[in-house]
């Protein structure tokens, strides 16, 4: 129950990140486990897959030590999913949390 919940979460922050730079799976494991999520590549892989699928996300492999990493960055779609969930969070926030 609360991975559902926190799952959520998890999606806007991964959101958040790609859209202030490109980020690969490896970097948005340790930014969520500074915020107190363990996060699993089992769980993150498909959650970004279904994010890209869905069009929210966009990769790009680059080569790094004759391997490719996958690079996540936003798109204007999740741009605008994004600007939606803050209106909604602050509203959240305000209700629950002030
Ligand atoms: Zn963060």
């Amino acid at each position: 129950m609360l991975r559902d919940f926190f799952l959520g979460f998890i999606k806007i922050h991964i959101l958040h990140h790609a859209s202030e730079e490109d980020i690969c799976g490896v970097e948005i494991i340790d930014e969520l486990k500074r915020h107190g999520y363990k996060l699993s590549p089992g769980t993150l892989y498909p959650t970004l897959h279904s994010l890209e699928k869905s069009g929210y996300l966009k990769s790009r492999g680059i080569v790094e030590n004759g391997r490719i990493r996958k690079y996540y960055r936003i798109t204007s779609k999740g741009k605008r999913a994004l600007e939606k969930s803050k209106d909604k969070m602050k509203e959240l926030v305000k209700e629950v949390v002030e």
